[in-house]
């Protein structure tokens, strides 16, 4: 039974292996609902599969749709057969405009490494062994946005700036989302920057240190940019939660991304000020292996399990599918990305098939 109180999902599955990993995390949604969940689920048309029906990347439809949901599970987009289209019309571009239509300015990467699959790092294993941070990245301010900007010609010389600005309003917001973060998980949080060089570091720290005050039990460190890059690869596990601005968040989190070594496994959430929010794999379409049922479902299926924790409160739900994660790969179960050694890869389904098996049983306890 639902009413108008009732959270609404809204699943846009987008190109490529979108659908057929989105697919997997509707099972469980389903064996969740079927378990008194009680949400409102939506299918909404995205990027190359919005632009073939309506020649938009994102539609009116799916706009009101995205305004009236509470959170967004996406697939990816993209495509090579959208190569040609017109720049403001691809597949990509619907993803930007979802992104800023609903001031999305909250980038939440989670670096987790299962202890089962710490042999696929580039770092030793026991280095990354049950890694677990989350990089809060700023997403919609920063050197990407300042003004002005401009590449011009000056006396014969061609000469290039951007503008790394942040006000305190900016600085504040995306503080709150991290100590809130923080406050849910190990109560860390160490805030990257450039305070030692950078004029616009020095208000991001102040501003940090002003929000801290209102989040008394979390312990709040400070580090330099290029500490924290190379921290980051020396002793990833001594960070619980990171904040940073969008240009260092950007660099930062793919590095985290590749401690994990396996991208089918990294989901990632994008929230605004009311805690709405979008939640997608880091990976992309993967149109090398679309249509083959191989593809790895895990990092979709997780996206899932973090929209429960941030936008729906399901601190349980969250937990629940995140033990049946663990307990599917200490089964043996890999995709084809994961496969180590001569076992056999399962199938898209098979694995999205197994983590539902462990729910149901981490259900009925
Ligand atoms: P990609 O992430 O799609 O693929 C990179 C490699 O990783 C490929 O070999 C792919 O097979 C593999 N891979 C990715 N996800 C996997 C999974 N779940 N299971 C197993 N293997 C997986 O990156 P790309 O090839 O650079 O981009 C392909 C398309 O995706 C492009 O059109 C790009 O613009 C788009 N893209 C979309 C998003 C998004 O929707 N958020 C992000 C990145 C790229």
């Amino acid at each position: 039974m639902t009413n108008s109180n009732t959270p609404k999902i809204l699943i846009l599955p987008g190109d490529g292996i979108g659908p057929e990993i989105v697919d997997e995390a509707v099972k469980v949604l389903e064996c969740l609902r079927g378990n008194g969940l009680l949400v409102e689920v939506e299918h909404g048309l995205i990027g190359g599969a919005a632009y073939d029906e309506t020649r938009s990347p994102f539609p009116e439809q799916t706009i009101a749709q995205a305004e009236s949901c509470d959170a967004i599970l996406l697939g990816a987009v993209g495509g090579p057969q959208y190569d040609e289209v017109e720049r403001h019309l691809r597949p990509e571009q619907g993803l930007l405009d979802i992104r800023a239509h609903l001031n999305l300015f909250a980038n939440l990467r989670p670096a987790l490494l299962y202890a089962e699959l710490a042999s696929a790092s580039s770092l030793k294993p026991e280095l990354v062994a049950n890694l677990d941070l989350l990089i809060v990245r700023e997403l919609t301010g920063g050197i990407y946005f300042g003004q002005p900007r401009e590449q011009l010609i000056e006396n014969n010389v061609r000469r290039a700036y951007n503008t790394m600005v942040y006000d305190e309003n900016e600085i504040s917001r995306i503080a709150h989302v991290a100590f809130l973060a923080a406050q849910k998980r190990d109560k860390r949080l160490c805030s990257v920057d450039k305070a030692n060089v950078l004029e616009v570091s020095l208000l991001w720290r102040e501003v940090m240190e002003e929000v801290h005050q209102q989040y008394p039990d979390v312990e709040l460190s400070h580090m330099y940019v290029d500490n924290a890059a190379m921290q980051l690869v020396r002793a990833p596990k001594q960070f619980d939660v990171m904040v940073t601005s969008n240009l260092f968040g950007d660099i930062l989190s793919d590095a985290a991304a590749m401690l994990t070594g396996s991208i089918g496994m990294l989901p990632s959430a994008s929230l605004n000020q009311e805690n709405k929010g979008m939640y997608e794999p880091i990976h992309g379409s993967a149109p090398d292996i679309a249509g083959q049922g191989i593809a790895n479902p895990l990092a979709t299926i997780l996206s899932l399990a973090m929209l429960l924790r941030y936008s729906l409160n399901q601190e349980m739900a969250a937990q629940n599918i995140e033990q049946a994660v663990i307990a599917t790969l200490q089964q043996g179960a890999r995709t084809q990305d994961i496969v180590d050694g001569n076992i056999q890869a399962v199938s898209t389904s098979d694995m999205g098939n197994a983590v539902l098996v462990n729910l149901q049983k981490i259900i009925s306890v």
